[in-house]
């Protein structure tokens, strides 16, 4: 079958771990570690691109394009669709996958009409196995550690994450599918009933701790100490392969074309940097000549990235992060911080921060044009609005607002929302159900009033 003309991918490609600062020195990513032993600061995986670039831009673009869709294992999912660019030595037998990515990417015709930017475009990352993006990145961490596993050299007995709601849910069911144990760590009362359901009836250990997020990472650094438990947290470079997909299956969507502006949710800062190092190796590998400007959107609330963006990236502010209905970015302490601002400023980007107000009418907004926004894509919509009134977006550009997880997982914001219940939020746009006696005369007048006949 076409779907699969190419041969599977043999040793002559691979991807290792670098200090993402630059020192010296190449590890093996079946190793357990996570930051450079060297200066402590991040890893991330770097690919063979001499190897990469014996194959030409086309020849890569016909391969993708051959194998998007395709039912043969592993490349009906969107993140094993690009494998040499992803993990390559991954054997077939121990990826993980439950066909994540190849998500549909839409032009928002009517909602992009009223703000008076027609060429708008959202890129539906909830629209996955789990319900947010954190499958793409989750799929190539777990494959990773089954092949570890299998090694029988490896120490790994199971795998754990401190999280927001939606890493939680995406390790819980990958880990499940692989039959590999998952303890989960999550902020008591500060995810959504959804989000902590969906790793209880996967079977993690789940454990509800009183304290925030960047409280349960400190808790999940200091389990994972020994190697026996792996960490799955952002601050493992390896989930940013998976996610890197994202932008570049952006570009294939429009025809190996580049958007002018993509506009991101950001917490951690993973998936920024993952948007980024997507785009970067496309250029490096010719597919693309020009790069998009990278948008961070951040929750007012938890705006330590907008605030280093403010001092021009001299240094990296750390916050209390307070409570906010994004709650999958209330993150104050963020890991990827270096990452991100490479990010941002090597595309020419921007921060930019939202109230709660502006985020809560924005998801509304979307969703009367027929979406169904989660609060983050809120915030990325609601910053988009403010860079249109700016003038920064024009209104001729073409603009991807990524929509990191799925409003159905969010029930008690929407509902707030229409109730008029939201802290600090004047709903603009509520529309909350009418009730009314069964009685067609009442029923009459009421939709007559709605529709003023
Ligand atoms: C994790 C998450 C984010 C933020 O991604 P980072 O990589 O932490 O910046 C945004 N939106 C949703 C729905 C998420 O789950
Ligand atoms: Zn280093």
């Amino acid at each position: 079958m076409s779907a699969v003309a190419m041969p599977a991918p043999t040793q002559s490609y691979n991807a290792h771990f670098r200090c993402f600062r630059g020192c010296p020195g190449e590890y093996s990513v079946y190793e357990v570690m996570y930051t450079c032993p060297t200066c402590g600061g991040l890893l991330e995986v770097h690919h063979d691109i001499a190897a990469l670039r014996e194959r030409t831009a086309d020849a890569w673009k016909r391969e993708f394009e051959r194998r998007a869709g395709a039912s043969v294992w592993p490349y009906g999912s969107g993140v094993w669709g690009m494998r040499e660019w992803v993990m390559p030595d991954l054997r077939d037998e121990n990826i993980v996958s439950m066909y994540e990515g190849n998500t549909n990417l839409f032009w928002a015709e009517r909602l992009g009409r009223e703000i008076g930017l027609p060429n708008l475009w959202i890129k539906l990352c909830g629209n996955s196995h789990t319900g947010s993006f954190k499958d793409l990145g989750m799929t190539v961490l777990v494959s990773v550690v089954k092949q570890m596993m299998a090694s029988g050299k490896s120490p790994v007995k199971a795998v754990a994450a401190a999280s927001t709601g939606d890493t939680s849910a995406a390790l819980a069911a990958y880990a499940a599918a692989a039959g590999i144990p998952s303890i989960i760590f999550l902020p008591s009362g500060k995810v959504s009933t959804a989000q902590l359901i969906q790793p209880v009836a996967n079977g993690a250990h789940v454990l509800a701790l009183d304290t925030d997020f960047d409280g349960c990472m400190r808790i999940v650094k200091e389990v994972t100490q020994d190697n026996t438990i792996y960490l799955a947290n952002s601050m493992n470079s390896i989930r940013i392969e998976g996610q890197k997909t994202v932008g570049i299956e952006i570009v294939r969507q429009f025809d190996w074309e580049t958007p002018d502006w993509i506009i991101i949710p950001v917490g951690n800062l993973g998936n920024i940097s993952a948007l980024y190092k997507g785009m970067k190796l496309m250029q490096e590998l010719g597919l693309i000549d020009k790069m998009p400007r990278l948008v961070a959107a951040q929750a007012g609330k938890a705006n330590p990235f907008y605030r280093s963006f403010l001092n021009g990236f001299q240094e990296k502010v750390m916050i209390h992060a307070d409570k906010t209905l994004a709650s999958a970015i209330q993150i104050g302490d963020p890991v990827s911080y270096e990452k991100a601002v490479q990010a941002v400023v090597a595309t020419n980007g921007l921060v930019e921060a939202v109230t709660e107000h502006e985020l809560a009418n924005a998801a509304a907004r979307a969703d009367l044009t027929g979406m169904y926004t989660c609060p983050h894509t809120g915030v990325a919509l609601a910053a988009l609005f403010k860079l249109l009134a700016r003038g920064e977006v024009k209104s001729t550009d073409r603009v991807v607002v990524i929509s990191t997880a799925h409003g159905l997982k969010f029930t008690s914001f929407k509902v707030g929302y229409h109730e008029g219940k939201l802290d600090e939020v004047e709903s603009e746009l509520a529309n909350p159900p009418v009730y009314l006696p069964a009685d067609v005369k009442v029923v009459k007048e009421a939709i007559a009033r709605k529709l003023q006949l």
